[in-house]
């Protein structure tokens, strides 16, 4: 069956993340408990805007717009990545930091959630711009981050530099104090963990690798020889490309902004991290065929890894996605309305907040480090991050086939709770992780109680 849409799609995130929780409410028991508590888990704590100048390379001031979000602390501090880029807004962070809290929930480490973001365009910048940038927009938002209420990451454009740079200011305005905790995903000689920087894919992997093994795609059980296309070769897609193909998948397509390379008897992932290294892009790659950006997404394959940006499966594509299984390495790459074409075809999706989860992971890993004052063995990080992984992914499938079951009476407490019948969506992975996240979530809230 196949579903024409004939509205323009609402690509709002803010608004996205609100449609997905609406899906998933219905389904999160003891519905009489929440009197109230499910919107309140659902609007953001506490959100920041912030006006910088900042002297550019050119001599002049420039004026920059940070946002720093705080969705969620019922199960603990905020936690989450500061993006640079063009389209950060206000919708954008909330959304982002909301989805923080079902990740950090769903993977079952004490924070809540949260997100930054700067205005800005990071290819422009130079290192110095971006330093005087970052330094400003930590002393912006002085006392409002900190090791026990919120704790910034990398995101899109940011990395262990960034870090470095809010870490060191942060530190300078708070002599005496211990501070490592303030930040995550710092370089190993400032408290980082060696494994930070490629735990988002390495997740990834985890999480698929798993799925198939415990049967989610029957007749794919594993990752060796299955055809792997990546969308995206920023930090994730370009762990995830060299991890899926070391686990012996065929790598036959990968992308970043400009195009991609498509070689559908599999492509040399190391001859294209040297080519992106050198010539800017991997679309140039002269060992495959060159593809428009949003083509990459349309290549046959078992899986389909988007590892860029959100909003890139919508109903303008759903129906040409040719893969059995797609792995969300991005955060928000299918809009609500494709969700339900996926699956009406019979596309699995391992959702954003199960399947990137790896990153704040390793982040928990290495704050629980850094207030120890220890050190723990790569090998030890990457074998509790595997195990972390492997049991959310079983939760979710456990939880989906519990809805499954049950849809019958959840659709009749649902009917009862809000006064008349009401559809519900016909569950998938994310609305089953999404379940469990809330869930968790109002427990927190539930068992901490209202206060006053
Ligand atoms: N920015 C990453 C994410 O979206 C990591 C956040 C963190 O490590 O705190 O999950």
């Amino acid at each position: 069956m196949t579903t024409t849409i004939s509205h323009a799609e609402d690509l709002n995130l803010h608004h996205i993340v609100k449609q997905q929780y609406d899906r998933a409410v219905p389904f999160a028991d003891d519905l009489d408990g929440w009197r109230g508590i499910a919107q309140w888990l659902f609007e953001p704590d506490r959100i920041i805007e912030v006006t910088m100048p900042v002297r550019l390379d050119d001599g002049y001031v420039h004026i920059f717009r940070g946002y720093r979000v705080l969705h969620s602390t019922v199960r603990g501090p905020g936690k989450g990545g500061i993006r640079f880029h063009p389209e950060a807004g206000a919708d954008e962070v909330k959304a982002l930091a909301t989805w923080m809290s079902w990740k950090c929930a769903l993977v079952d480490v004490p924070f809540g959630g949260a997100k930054g973001g700067v205005v800005c365009d990071p290819h422009a910048l130079s290192n110095g711009e971006k330093e005087r940038i970052t330094r400003r927009f930590t002393t912006a938002l002085g006392d409002t981050i900190g090791p026990f209420t919120d704790i910034p990451a990398p995101d899109l454009y940011t990395d262990s530099q960034t870090m470095a740079w809010i870490y060191d200011t942060y530190t300078m305005m708070h002599p005496g104090q211990a501070t490592l905790p303030v930040v995550t995903g710092k370089p190993v000689e400032l408290g980082g963990v060696a494994a930070r920087s490629g735990a988002t894919a390495q997740g990834v992997f985890y999480v698929t690798e798993h799925f198939l093994q415990i049967g989610g795609i029957p007749g794919l059980e594993k990752l060796d020889g299955a055809n792997v296309v990546v969308q995206g070769f920023g930090n994730a897609g370009r762990h995830a490309a060299r991890i899926f193909r070391q686990a012996g998948a065929n790598v036959i397509g990968v992308s970043d902004s400009k195009g991609g390379t498509v070689d559908l008897s599999g492509l040399d992932v190391t001859a294209i991290e040297h080519h992106k290294d050198e010539a800017g892009t991997v679309s140039t790659y002269p060992d495959g065929e060159t593809v428009e950006p949003g083509a990459i997404l349309e290549v046959p394959c078992d899986i389909l890894v988007p590892a860029a940006l959100e909003n890139q499966i919508t109903t303008a594509n759903a129906e040409r996605i040719d893969a059995r299984l797609i792995v969300e390495a991005a955060n928000g790459p299918i809009t609500p309305e494709a969700d339900i074409v996926l699956s009406q075809r019979g596309i699995k999706v391992l959702p954003d907040i199960l399947a990137n989860a790896g990153g704040v992971v390793v982040s928990y890993f290495e704050w629980a480090q850094n207030i120890e004052n220890q050190r723990w063995e790569d090998n030890d990080v990457l074998e509790k991050l595997r195990r972390r992984m492997r049991r959310a992914t079983e939760v979710v499938v456990t939880k989906r086939a519990g809805m499954l079951d049950g849809l019958d009476s959840y659709r009749s407490r649902w009917g009862r709770a809000v006064g008349h019948e009401q559809p519900i969506q016909l569950p998938d992975l994310r609305t089953a992780a999404q379940t469990v996240a809330i869930g968790r979530c109002r427990d927190a809230a539930l068992q901490r109680g209202v206060w006053p």
